[in-house]
């Protein structure tokens, strides 16, 4: 593992301050988004309530055209004596589902919110139902209840459990990079092109997209996260004897150029070849970067706490786009993985760990930013108080990682000013 990394200390650093109270953002469900589509021999089955099977339905089924690879099994309204019952309801639906997909070989029981749901012990139902269904099927369980997890941390509990059960690797295996994050598979590729050409020959990703490609783990892997929130998954993949590189992440010409320059020097790769293999790649992306840079130069911009993006997308903003971060709000802060990107902030930013929404609405009325960064929940009433707002959620679902997106993330930013430049004329 590289030297640990402290969060930066002293007049020059970001100022962290802590809040408590309500917050308003997606449970942990809205992960099956995103993971459904990168793990295509995986079905999700949210064991939860017509509110969940609602959520998924809007959050998911109005961006998704396929036959979708999720379902709710809704669990009604029973005391502790039915609980077998229960178990046999599962059983039943789980049979269904493989019946009439016999392609998936990873399916997932994602335990929610409602009580009689948090009675029955998923955990112990997927080792039940992991051994009749073996080899074929492996069934994993995590939890998406919004009373555990908000949003991204779906992602962070469902690498988790694929951490746990991932094989052992081999004591004389060569030693191999994983990158850890959903990425959309274009973005994947381009990030093993690029460890290729660096000369980091065995580079595997989780999640991979089938279960036959899910990377072995040992003390012979070194893992590399691609999202900031999947903290629970660095702590799960550290007890699997593996050692974590930590660095920027990477958003931005910036951003990426320094995360792989971190993995390179974790595999002893020169930074002159880094510099051979980066340069030109960088540069266009700080080229398509700089055509947004005019609309977003000198704009205040505000993050709410949603994604665990936050503290990333403000070092991308103010360093590549020159604009100026009020306030970097974020549900979590994972100081071992934030520290490099806290420490490229400018001196002083605040950053405001946890939720206060109505604090947090306070200040952002008072000062009126230029652009808001908040959950869907907030950005319509902001809106109608005449403040531009993007939608956090559409990093999330739009690919923002890499040379090749740097453009189309700065883009996203400028999009609502652009709008709103256009309302005003
Ligand atoms: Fe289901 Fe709880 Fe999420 Fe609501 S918050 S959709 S009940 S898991």
């Amino acid at each position: 593992m590289n030297a640990p990394v402290a969060l930066p200390l002293g007049c020059d650093a970001p100022k962290i301050r802590s809040e408590r109270g309500q917050r308003a953002v997606f449970c942990g469900l809205t992960g099956i988004v995103w993971l459904h589509r990168k793990i295509q021999d995986a079905f999700f089955l949210v064991v939860g309530s017509r509110t969940c099977a609602h959520l998924l339905q809007s959050a998911a089924g109005v961006m998704i055209f396929a036959e979708p690879r999720f379902a709710t099994a809704i669990m009604e309204e029973r005391d502790l004596a039915g609980m077998a019952d229960m178990h046999d309801e599962l059983d039943r639906v789980v049979g269904q589902v493989l019946e009439r997909r016999p392609d998936i070989r990873t399916l997932f029981l994602v335990g929610s919110c409602p009580s009689e749901v948090i009675k029955l012990d998923l955990a112990k139902a997927a080792t039940r139902l992991s051994q009749r269904l073996a080899p074929d099927v492996r069934v994993l369980a995590y939890s998406g209840s919004g009373i555990e997890t908000t949003f991204t941390e779906g992602e962070d509990a469902c690498l988790s459990a694929l951490v746990a059960a991932a094989p052992q690797q081999a004591a004389n295996a060569p030693e191999q990079l994983v990158v850890v994050g959903a990425l959309p598979d274009i973005v994947e590729d381009q990030f093993a092109r690029l460890f290729s050409e660096l000369g980091i020959p065995d580079v595997r990703f989780l999640p991979a997209r089938r279960a036959d490609a899910a990377p072995a783990l040992g003390p012979r892997t070194r893992y590399l996260l691609a999202q900031p929130f999947l903290g629970a998954t660095a702590t799960a993949l550290d007890a699997r004897g593996c050692s974590g590189v930590v660095a920027p992440f990477p958003f931005g010409a910036e951003g990426t150029t320094a995360w792989l320059s971190a993995a390179a020097e974790a595999f002893g790769i020169s930074p002159q070849r880094v510099r051979e293999v980066t340069a030109l790649k960088e540069n266009r992306a700080r080229v398509a970067v700089s055509r947004h840079a005019a609309r977003l130069e000198g704009k205040r911009v505000m993050f709410f706490p949603d994604s665990q993006l936050e503290p990333p997308l403000a070092r991308f903003l103010s360093r590549e786009l020159g604009a100026e971060i009020i306030e970097v709000g974020t549900p979590y802060l994972h100081g071992r993985w934030l520290a490099p990107d806290l420490a490229l902030l400018p001196a002083g930013t605040q950053i405001v760990e946890g939720a206060d929404v109505d604090r947090q609405l306070d200040r952002c009325r008072a000062e009126r930013p230029d652009l808001t960064v908040c959950g869907l929940g907030l950005a319509n009433p902001l809106e109608a108080e005449g403040l531009a707002t993007k939608w956090s959620i559409e990093l999330l679902f739009t690919p923002t990682h890499g040379y090749e997106q740097a453009g189309d993330l700065a883009e996203l930013f400028a999009r609502p000013l652009a709008r709103r430049e256009l309302l005003e004329v």
